[in-house]
């Protein structure tokens, strides 16, 4: 089985501007990220994000798709891999779905898909929701504040 860290996007990977964030302009990677990842050998890093502004339709699929890429390739660039991304497009205002955190159905499916094991694996996130979307499936669960550098958790991961 795998060992997995599952990101928060917004506020863990990129900084939180307390609003959407979809244009490339606006997607600043946090300070310490990447240094954080690479003292984390041998897991599988996986982004799970909600994104109801598709729902809201302040952006689209497309626009989430360039963020991806834009992620995809700065992992590369720092020769990290970013196994996968993970976003719901959905929002309560709209309508229930299973996969908008804290529900964990993103979760559930890249557990599954990667072989992961949940009592060795952590979601690191900012907000309420993601530490619950992380104990629903049994996963080591690790709360920052918005931006925190992730060089000051890593302590935290066996
Ligand atoms: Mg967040
Ligand atoms: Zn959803």
């Amino acid at each position: 089985m795998n060992k997995a860290i599952f990101l928060d996007r917004d506020g863990v990977v990129n900084k939180e501007r307390g609003e959407y964030t979809w244009r490339l302009s606006d997607f600043e990677f946090n300070n310490g990220l990447f240094e954080a990842l690479k003292k984390l050998t041998n897991y599988l890093f996986i982004v799970i994000t909600n994104q109801g502004g598709i729902a809201k339709g302040l952006y689209t699929h497309t626009d989430v798709a360039k963020t991806n890429a834009l992620m995809l390739k700065t992992f590369a660039d720092n020769n990290l891999q970013l196994t996968d991304i993970y976003y719901c497009p959905h929002h309560t205002d709209y309508g229930k779905c299973l996969c908008r955190k804290p529900n964990s159905l993103m979760l559930e499916r890249a557990i599954a898909k990667y072989n992961i094991d949940v009592k060795k694996s952590y979601f690191i996130g900012d907000t309420q929701r993601d530490i619950d979307a992380g104990k629903n499936v049994g996963l080591n669960t690790i709360k920052i504040h918005p931006n925190d550098n992730l060089l000051d958790y890593i302590n935290k991961i066996k």
